[in-house]
């Protein structure tokens, strides 16, 4: 009789990390999944929307995305049949995260879909409003502008992206504004009803915008108001686990369950369900802390850094904190900007739209953030979060080579500004 040593329930990032790495280290895994393998990101996230980014056109976009998900699969797949992994094919299964519906009249509407309905569609809609000006509806935005849709995006904050610097955030939306998608900024979402002008059948979105309520008319409306755990169905209550107000799983450092149970200390919840940083990439090195301490083993994974990328045309993304969060915190700090007109390479590729915003400890100190936008940025959060992750401060960045000429001489740039 063969014993496990880990059972893990889903197969989305975080699952097939920790069986890889959990295997790798001698251990007998099994991994539960009841639908594909890959879980959100591979099959109706940060995959089948990149496809989207880097399409010419919706049609090409579809495409493209019946190629790769599967081809990416077969990779995942590939990583399980490791002779100490079993993949068994059951429901039973915590899964990553799900759309977050507002209280709003009429979310019955056929036309309303989540992120998930609007990777299905088949024809590019002629008019797509998207409810939140988040990661997920700037991302699609940006796609179905360039396919061709008039987008217009209703969000309920001042400003897009809020967890981006709002200067950054701002510029970001004003370029997109630029390209033309419509943001009614600072408005709630009221209702949705079908539309009975122009006897096509759309769907009327009522908000209201200061004080004055307005309407749009829409084919197709998106609903990214933020995603929340998936817990349900789980039966965690029953054997002593009381969720957190939001639906996730509490956890502590090393997504070992926060309960005084000691028969549950050897279950650990790692991504979208702990609700902690709702990233893939957060979950895979969630998956190899988790397996490390099953392990007795220690590791440096510094999971207050965490760089993030939002993937609009251009893109943006950052690392640390934002300049208002450092003022909101009352930190000392620095702040130093780079522009992507006077960078050479980004002048050569024609991307002249981009702003770096490096933070730092006064006395060109140790890096404390990074926010971005403008072509490629997600590479340039990725070498502030590597200097970061080193404890490098901007004077030491001044002495470091930068290939000329590269986007990356705008943190270089930045740190001489
Ligand atoms: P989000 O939390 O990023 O954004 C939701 C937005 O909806 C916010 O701006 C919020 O103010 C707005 N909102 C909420 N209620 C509203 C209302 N009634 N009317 C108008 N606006 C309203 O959530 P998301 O974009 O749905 O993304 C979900 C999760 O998935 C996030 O954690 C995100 O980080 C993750 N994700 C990441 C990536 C990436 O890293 N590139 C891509 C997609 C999704």
């Amino acid at each position: 009789m063969t014993t496990t040593d880990l059972i893990i329930i889903g197969a989305g990032p975080g699952g097939y990390r920790a069986a890889e790495y959990a295997a790798k280290q001698g251990l007998k895994v099994a991994v539960f999944e009841g639908d594909e393998v890959g879980g959100t990101c591979l099959n109706v996230g940060c995959i089948p929307t990149k496809t989207y980014v880097h399409a010419a056109s919706f049609e090409e976009a579809r495409e493209r995305l019946l190629q790769v998900v599967p081809q990416l699969r077969q990779g995942v797949e590939g990583i399980l049949s490791n002779p100490n992994i079993t993949l068994v094919r059951e429901k039973a299964r915590f899964v990553d995260s799900e759309t977050k519906m507002i209280p709003v009249k009429g979310l019955d509407d056929p036309r309303l879909v989540d992120s998930t309905g609007l990777l299905a569609l088949e024809t590019l809609p002629k008019r797509l409003c998207i409810i939140g000006a988040g990661v997920i509806g700037m991302e699609f935005a940006s796609a179905f502008q360039s396919f061709g849709s008039e987008v217009t995006v209703i969000e309920f904050l001042k400003e897009c992206l809020p967890a981006l610097d709002s200067d950054i955030a701002k510029r970001l939306r004003k370029t997109l504004e630029k390209k033309g998608i419509t943001f009614k900024m600072g408005a709630g979402v009221k209702s949705l009803t079908p539309a009975l002008s122009e006897g096509e059948g759309g769907t009327n979105v009522v908000y209201e915008q200061k004080g004055k309520e307005e309407t749009i008319e829409a084919d197709v409306v998106l609903m990214a108001t933020g995603r929340k755990p998936r817990t349900e169905g789980l039966n965690l209550e029953a054997v002593g686990i009381t969720l957190a107000r939001n639906g996730s799983i509490p956890v502590d450092e090393n997504f070992q369950l926060s309960t005084l149970d000691s028969q549950l200390s050897s279950v650990y919840a790692i991504g979208d369900v702990n609700g902690k940083q709702m990233l893939a990439h957060a979950a895979e090195m969630q998956a190899i802390r988790a397996v490390n301490h099953i392990l007795g083993k220690k590791d440096n994974i510094r999971f207050d850094i965490m760089p993030a990328a939002i993937f609009t045309t251009p893109e943006a993304a950052c690392v640390g904190a934002s300049e208002d969060q450092l003022k909101e915190q009352g930190v000392e700090f620095e702040c130093r900007k780079a522009f992507y007109r006077a960078n050479g390479k980004a002048l050569a590729m024609n991307e002249p739209e981009g702003l770096l915003k490096l933070f730092s400890e006064p006395n060109a100190g140790k890096i404390l953030g990074c926010h971005v936008f403008g072509a490629h940025s997600a590479d340039l959060a990725q070498e502030a979060s590597v200097l970061m992750c080193m404890g490098t401060t901007v004077e030491q960045l001044r002495d470091m080579v930068h290939i000329h000429p590269t986007l990356s001489e705008l943190l270089l740039a930045a740190a001489e500004a």
